[in-house]
């Protein structure tokens, strides 16, 4: 057996267009409806929030969608990225399955996020746009769109979650370097946000509120719009790249997944890894389980309802039907900021609901202990996020272990977690606790969703 390591393509098998999954479903997902009228919304509804051509790509039923040469020309910063063979993870845990991993975190802003902040940025800056307004939780989605907004010429302004803001100030300061402008959320600068302080001055504030804000902000003037980082069709497609990537790197090893395991907040990493494995699955070529892991403390696809909801706390979004936990759910202070949405993304959660994917949930020791195993063979010390599909690949290559079977597995490794140091440090010194979602929470949630008949 070859004992390489490494996958590298060259910057000619850089994609030419990502891969919409909606062209290969059985069945079209549901339609977005209007939050006041709960009729099927048109482009035109979007319009003042996001540029026509990302509103183009999020209704698209063509299967292969052009990535313009100006994006390439970023991409190729730091794409194609690698995919890596895990001989001493394997080697570790005595197992005869074969774990690859397919690396993001290798990009500027240390994610997968700026494959599709750029494209947002370019469509934007094309469109005329001058100004981006957006959320961030952890920060690292907020740093991917402050690096695009200054390579177009856009200004950029960030709500970042207060809780964030105030306990992870380095991800904020590379916000800054990159030229943006950063507000801890809740804000006093806008309606949504004075309502949620004046209930609660010390609100820790949640993505969904500052979702809020940044929209509000956004539909406010017509030379600003709102860039999302996850959940939207445009942001799944674009981050196809991976999976496209990782697709001809899997052939150069000779292998061919027999699972895949992403981490799921939004759903983009995981959607842009596995959506060309299940487009080809979808036509009969390979047939790979697909597994979605998420945090028990915020177990949308596991636990949350497949209903019409809100993608903001103050009920301004349009309302796509999706995995929720109810819009306004507050987060517990868990360490993998980037998984804590209310609700997964409404193609995923349409993709879930057609019996094409599975999903688990774990607890965050747990995954901090598969984060440092890893660390101490890969040499990459993994943002908390992947942390959770990484323990899931462990548990998977041990049960290998046991029965002897040779499963390749396929993960993405999506980020760093050189900023996530402080989360790490807390589990090292045996300061971290284990939050379920109690069902309470989730039983309540449920009775203020918006009413919806269809
Ligand atoms: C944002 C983020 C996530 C969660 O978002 P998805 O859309 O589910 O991918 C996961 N991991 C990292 C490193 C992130 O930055």
């Amino acid at each position: 057996m070859s004992q390489q390591t490494k996958y590298l393509l060259e910057e000619s098998d850089l994609p030419t267009h990502w891969y919409n999954l909606v062209a290969d479903l059985p069945e079209p997902p549901p339609p977005v409806l209007h939050p006041g009228t709960h009729e099927p919304i048109g482009p035109e509804d979007l319009a003042p929030l996001f540029p026509g051509g990302l509103i183009a790509q999020e209704v698209t039923a063509e299967r292969d969608v052009e990535i313009p040469e100006p994006v390439r020309e970023v991409y190729r910063l730091w794409r194609p990225s690698p995919l890596y063979r895990a001989h001493r993870l394997e080697k570790a845990l005595g197992t005869p399955a074969r774990i690859y991993y397919k690396y993001e975190g290798v990009s500027p802003a240390g994610s997968h996020k700026p494959n599709t902040s750029v494209p947002q940025a370019y469509y934007n800056a094309i469109e005329g746009v001058r100004r981006l307004t957006t959320e961030t939780g952890a920060g690292q989605w907020g740093s991917a769109l402050a690096f695009a907004c200054t390579l177009f010429g856009l200004s950029c302004e960030i709500w970042q979650v207060r809780a964030s803001y105030e306990q992870k100030p380095y991800r904020r300061s590379m916000i800054e370097t990159f030229g943006a402008t950063v507000h801890p959320s809740p804000s006093p600068l806008t309606e949504a946000g004075r309502t949620i302080l004046a209930a609660d001055p010390d609100s820790p504030g949640s993505l969904g509120i500052a979702i809020s804000e940044a929209v509000e902000i956004a539909a406010a003037d017509p030379e600003t719009r709102y860039a999302l980082g996850s959940v939207l069709n445009h942001v799944l497609l674009h981050q196809t790249v991976i999976g496209l990537e990782a697709r001809k790197q899997m052939e150069m090893a000779g292998d061919s997944p027999d699972l895949i395991i992403g981490c799921t907040g939004g759903g983009s990493n995981f959607a842009g890894l596995a959506f060309p494995f299940l487009g080809d699955k979808l036509a009969g070529r390979g047939d790979p389980e697909i597994r979605a892991v998420e945090p028990s403390s915020c177990p949308t696809l596991t636990r949350g309802t497949y209903a019409y909801d809100f993608g903001d706390t103050a009920g301004m979004t349009p309302l796509m039907k999706m995995h929720t936990l109810g819009h306004d759910f507050v987060p517990d202070p868990i360490h993998a900021g980037g998984l804590r949405y209310h609700a997964m993304s409404p193609l995923l959660s349409h993709v879930y609901e057609l019996g094409l994917l599975e999903a688990r949930a774990r607890d965050q020791r747990d995954c901090f202990a598969a984060g440092v195993q890893f660390a101490r063979n890969e040499g990459i010390v993994p943002a908390p996020e992947p942390t959770h599909a990484l323990a899931e690949c462990i548990d998977e290559a041990r049960r290998c272990a046991e029965t002897g079977e040779e499963k390749v597995i396929l993960t993405a490794l999506c980020g760093h977690g050189h900023f996530d140091m402080a989360a790490y440090d807390r589990y090292l010194s045996e300061d971290l606790i284990d939050r379920p979602y109690p069902q309470e929470r989730i039983d309540a949630a449920l009775e203020r969703l918006p009413k919806v008949d269809v």
